[in-house]
């Protein structure tokens, strides 16, 4: 045995298919170098993972700084329109200093959720005013080094963001975002570098912050590097309706005739689609990244998501705004607004919506070999207990059942990645006290 692997004994093991009893997992440099099933007892030297191990969870689409709205945006009333404000003032706020302090804190709080990889979209690029840091990168890198003091992974989605509308120029908050063309956005883009546990996505704001005419080169640039690009689609209904007045399309036909679809892309959200969007997202193999817990909380709608799947779009599932960080609430309630949309039942299974949080996630951020419990993976093994007052009864064979359906992110009691025990026992190795980190990093945001 090296000094970097190990031995891991899963109590239970969610297996892509099945649940299992008994599985030992060897790890090594990382990744899984084997999977043996049918061991009821541990061997001598293995850790032990009481409960029923999923692969690690991926977060699909963050706004880090979003954090520090939580509780505060639920006060009044209002729309997206005025709750983008509220957000906006916080954004102001933000140097690379605070920045780093947050996102370690959101990524520990993610970590603790039981969550190896975030997608973080990310457009604070510049000082207030639109002035360069005087490392172009000062922000995503702060991003990148808080991602690996939480012990998770990061794509980093540098977001290309220029405009405040059709034909309109940045206002007063957005300056800090734009880069002026998305020629100079994919300059400072191409200074970033993938590291062991970083991996440089693109993304399209959205059709409205991105001239249609410069859609091309953001498209371009993830295209020669085989990088994720992931862009907000259709998220409101004002933005359909004024994408086709200005192009008399709509956002999924004016992304897709810019060459912005493709089976290495993701729209974010694609709530409020036509028929014939749902065919070209699908048809392109565009995936879908719902955000169900921040798009009831910000009263968009509830998207296609069955029809979209159907349609050969594959689902992946983000917290994005963060007004709770829980991939389980998450994909529950993919299928519980489905329900209620519907009026019946069962449109995904357990084993389903833990693909989307799972395997579907990894590979819309890029990791194509993370994701599952199998032999060179890598080792991303998230621990939920089965022993709780939320999961305690159920059978263990309907350990997906109970994660999905009962679980919260407080019953992640281990969280592994790449081989490194991040998570033990319900506590962060890494970061001492998460609660403590959080409570500092978002009072000093506070105006
Ligand atoms: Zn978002």
């Amino acid at each position: 045995m090296t000094a970097t692997s190990r031995t891991y004994w899963l109590e239970h093991a969610w297996l892509g298919t099945h649940v299992e009893p008994g599985v030992t997992v060897d790890v090594a440099g990382g990744r899984i170098t084997a999977v043996h099933r049918e061991t009821p007892a541990p061997p001598p030297g293995a850790e032990i993972l009481r409960g029923l191990t999923l692969p690690g969870l991926a977060n699909a689409h963050s706004h880090a700084f979003h954090r520090a709205l939580r509780a505060t945006v639920q006060v009044g009333s209002g729309t997206f329109w005025t709750w983008r404000e509220v957000m906006y003032s916080v954004a102001d706020r933000l140097t690379p200093e605070t920045y780093h302090r947050l996102a370690r804190a959101v990524y520990a709080e993610m970590a603790l959720a039981g969550i190896t990889a975030v997608g973080e979209f990310h457009y604070v690029h510049h000082a207030p005013g639109g002035t360069p840091y005087a490392d172009p990168n000062a922000m995503g890198e702060a991003l990148i080094e808080a991602a690996a003091d939480a012990g998770i992974r990061i794509t980093l989605l540098d977001t290309c963001y220029l405009s405040a509308g059709f034909g309109r120029r940045p206002d007063g908050h957005q300056l800090r975002f734009s880069d002026g063309t998305a020629e100079h956005w994919a300059e400072r883009c191409s200074l970033l570098k993938e590291r062991d546990h970083v991996r440089i996505g693109a993304a399209v704001h959205s059709v409205r912050a991105v001239p249609a005419g410069q859609l091309a080169t953001v498209a371009r640039w993830a295209e020669q590097r085989r990088a994720p690009l992931h862009v907000h689609l259709s998220e409101q209904t004002a933005e359909n309706d004024a994408c086709r007045q200005a192009h008399g399309r709509t956002p999924a036909r004016l992304l897709a005739d810019h060459g912005v679809l493709g089976p290495r892309t993701t729209g974010v959200h694609n709530t409020h689609l036509t028929d014939a969007d749902i065919a070209l997202i699908g048809g392109s193999g565009t995936g879908t990244c719902m955000c169900p817990t921040t798009e009831r909380d910000l009263a968009d709608g509830i998207g296609p998501a069955a029809a979209l799947q159907r349609a050969g779009s594959p689902l992946s599932l983000g917290s994005d705004s963060h007004a709770v960080i829980d991939l389980f609430e998450e994909a529950r309630a993919m299928e519980l607004d489905e329900r209620l949309r519907t009026r019946t039942r069962g449109h995904w299974t357990a084993g389903a919506l833990l693909r989307a949080a799972t395997a579907d996630g990894h590979a819309a951020l890029g990791w194509d070999d993370a994701g599952t419990l199998e032999t060179g993976a890598r080792a991303d093994l998230t621990t939920v207990v089965l022993d709780s007052v939320r999961t305690a009864g159920p059978l263990p064979r309907l350990g997906a059942e109970t994660a999905v359906f009962a679980a919260t992110a407080a019953d992640v009691r281990h969280t592994v990645v790449a081989g490194r025990h991040v998570v033990r026992d319900g506590a962060h190795t890494l970061v001492p006290d998460v609660p403590g980190a959080l409570a500092k990093a978002v009072e000093a945001l506070r105006a």
